[in-house]
């Protein structure tokens, strides 16, 4: 397997390193959350993340979260410091599938990643569609009463957050959250700017994205 191994505690990093690779899975480690968050939403496919609750700059709970959020859905196996009910509901609750109390058999672990590894992989991605808008997540394609529209990153994270939720009105610091890597300092400004930028890019189908004064954004269903 392909495994990301999250802990700040370097002894238990470097233990957990060498027993799995002598196992012959692939590691890569992070201490930090914003690293977690770096590794896990890059090109690299993990087959399942060891995810521990205490980190120096977020808890192992906003790391599931956000991943959950951002779409992963690579398997979480959290680690507890100890046998709390309400981690393991938080944890479970994030988006963890699994959780391992601290400290734990070696074998064990082993054992829960298998189980983790055994699980029929969940469907990935949606295709999302309002009127004449079309957006396939797989494949990251945005069309426009069938013609393919070019949009950016953020602006096609922008539109795949709107047509998640059709009908709702979104804030700006919602849109914001979502589109932008976590921890980048932007004002709301920003995203009125890209609002504008996507409308011109979705030509006749603009009007469906509606401001809504003082608020944020709505996408109109039909
Ligand atoms: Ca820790």
């Amino acid at each position: 397997m392909h495994l990301l191994v999250v802990e700040d505690d370097a002894r238990l990093v470097r233990l957990l390193k060498r027993l799995l690779s002598q196992d012959r899975h692939v590691v890569e480690t992070a201490s930090t959350a914003a690293e977690a968050l770096e590794i896990a939403t890059s090109s690299i496919e993990l087959d399942a993340i060891v995810l521990d609750i205490g980190l120096p700059d977020r808890s192992g709970f906003e790391v599931a979260r956000r991943l959950r959020k951002d779409g992963c859905q690579v398997p979480i196996l959290m680690l507890t410091a100890r046998d709390a009910v309400s981690d393991r509901v938080e944890g479970l609750d994030a988006g963890a599938d699994d959780y391992l109390v601290k400290p734990f058999a070696y074998e064990e672990l082993l054992a829960r990643l298998r189980a983790l590894g055994r699980r029929p992989p969940a469907r990935k991605y949606v295709r999302l569609a309002a009127g004449p808008i079309a957006l396939d997540e797989a494949k990251r394609r945005v069309t426009v009463d069938g013609h393919s529209v070019d949009l950016s990153q953020r602006e096609f994270s922008i539109l795949e957050c709107l047509l998640r939720r059709p009908g709702q009105v979104l804030t700006r610091d919602q849109l914001l959250d979502y589109a932008w890597p976590y921890g980048v300092a932007l004002t709301p400004n920003t995203v009125e700017a890209y609002i504008h930028l996507l409308r011109d890019k979705l030509g006749p189908a603009a009007d469906r994205v509606e401001t809504v004064r003082g608020v944020g954004y709505r996408l109109r269903e039909d």
